[in-house]
């Protein structure tokens, strides 16, 4: 009796064990389902059909009682998504497509080089290793005559401000000069001056002491010559004088007039500078130091004349699959095709620049918030409808759009009307994409 008690206790304690290690387990497994959650957070990115492998397995990890074959398969999927993004095709084709994104950059904007452009076209067609290269290495040698050009430019720059400190020093003596001659002049007048003073005054006296008139006819004669000599002698200094400082002036006028050319040229240079500066590489339209220029400038216009303002926010829709999907060249050319179809769109008043990635803000001048929902509709569906392809296919792009327009409130701050802008981009984001809504 007393075994079979003894017994029925093992049993009992042998079960609270188990039961006490499966719950172990239970717990250790439910962190395991989280680790695995969270690793395929951080595993994301890499490309769509790596995401797409980590999203089931991550929904997978949610479900109760998913067994180990489910997940067998999933990981069987990841695996071979995780193979075919990294099979040496791709590799191949992601370093091409590098060194073509590289080259466009560089080849586009403002003023394009056709060394860029024929580098950026013959990556297209590369075939080995050694052939990207050479690409490679022609793009390194264009970079390294590019640097030298710079560096001649600086010095051509650097030799110019040194002819102008130069002929501004000529200047400088010019006037000093001029200085010292007035000097000389006044000087030479004062002692014409008491040189007939005392002439006249010699004159004066002898004709008081005169008794005789042949005499005082002698020492008048004298006394008038004397004092003609000395005007004569006055007036041929100044002619001289007069004579250097024409000669002088006239040099002086040719420098001058030199000088202005070289300004005018060097703000001609810093002009086109500015222009560029103010250029986006990419797409050619102004870029966000552009926009936030002239954004504070219609902000200040609106202040006084109070004509109405609308701002259009607008993003390209999944920007990053197209991206992830043709490649970042044909992204950069989604980006120039979206820039030029607002800009080719807009009228000659109102403003495109591109503010971000694949971010685009455009201001219509003495446009209502009525008017610019229509004109911003317009411009998204011209966007739907632009036709673009990727190697013969149709490659499909549209843009969402926040709109508002400047109203009283904005009179104490200059930031709102973009912030009003941005929140109902996010909207048109969240309520589908390729819309547009106004705040
Ligand atoms: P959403 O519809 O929510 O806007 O999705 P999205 O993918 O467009 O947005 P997200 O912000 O996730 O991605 C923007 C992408 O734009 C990521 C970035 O790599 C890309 N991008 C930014 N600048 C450039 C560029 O100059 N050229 C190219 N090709 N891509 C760019
Ligand atoms: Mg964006
Ligand atoms: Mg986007």
């Amino acid at each position: 009796m007393a075994e079979i008690t003894d017994w029925k206790a093992r049993y009992r304690d042998a079960l609270r064990d188990m039961e006490h290690r499966e719950r172990g387990w239970r717990d250790f497994e439910l962190a395991l389902r989280r680790l695995i959650g969270r690793l395929c957070r951080v595993g994301t990115g890499q490309s769509p059909s790596i995401d797409a492998a980590l999203a089931r397995i991550s929904h997978q990890m949610q479900l109760e009682g998913s067994g180990p074959a489910e997940i067998e398969a999933l990981s069987k999927t990841l695996l071979e998504a995780v193979t075919a993004n990294d099979c040496p095709r791709n590799r191949w084709e992601a370093s091409c497509n590098a060194a073509a994104t590289l080259f466009e950059r560089l080849s586009a904007g403002p003023m394009p080089d056709p060394t860029m452009q024929a580098l950026a076209s013959e990556v297209a067609v590369a075939d080995s290793d050694e052939a990207l290269a050479k690409l490679l290495m022609r793009a390194a040698e264009f970079a390294r005559a590019q640097a030298g050009k710079l560096a001649k430019e600086r010095e051509a720059a650097a030799a110019m401000l040194t002819r102008m400190t130069q002929r501004l020093e000529d200047i400088a003596t010019f006037l000093d000069a001029t200085k010292a001659d007035w000097k000389n002049s006044q000087d030479a007048a004062l002692g014409l001056d008491q040189k007939v003073m005392s002439e006249v005054d010699g004159l004066s006296k002898a004709a008081m002491a005169a008794s005789d008139l042949a005499p005082l006819q002698v020492v008048i004669a004298t006394r008038l010559e004397s004092i003609a000599s000395h005007v004569q002698d006055f007036r041929d200094k100044q002619g001289q004088l007069y004579q250097e400082q024409m000669e002088r002036a006239e040099k002086m006028t040719l420098r001058v007039a030199e000088l202005e050319n070289r300004a005018q040229d060097l703000s001609r240079s810093l002009e086109q500078e500015r222009a560029l500066a103010r250029l986006d590489v990419v797409t050619g339209v102004p870029n966000r130091i552009a926009f936030e220029e002239r954004l504070r400038e219609e902000l200040a216009r609106w202040k006084r004349l109070r004509t109405p303002i609308s701002m259009l926010i607008w993003d390209i829709d999944r920007f990053k699959t197209i991206n992830d999907t043709y490649g970042h060249r044909t992204g950069d050319r989604v980006l120039r095709e979206v820039a030029s179809c607002f800009a080719n769109r807009l009228r000659t008043n109102d403003f495109v620049a591109r503010i971000g990635g694949e971010e685009f803000c455009t201001l219509l001048i003495g446009t209502n918030a009525e008017a610019a929902l229509r004109v911003a509709n317009d411009l998204r569906e011209a966007v739907a409808n632009l036709n673009l392809q990727y190697h013969g296919k149709p490659l499909k792009v549209t843009v969402s759009c926040g709109i508002t327009s400047l109203r009283d409130s904005d009179l104490k701050d200059d930031h709102a009307i973009f912030e009003r802008a941005d929140s109902a981009l996010y909207r048109a984001k969240e309520a589908g994409r390729n819309m547009c809504i106004a705040a």
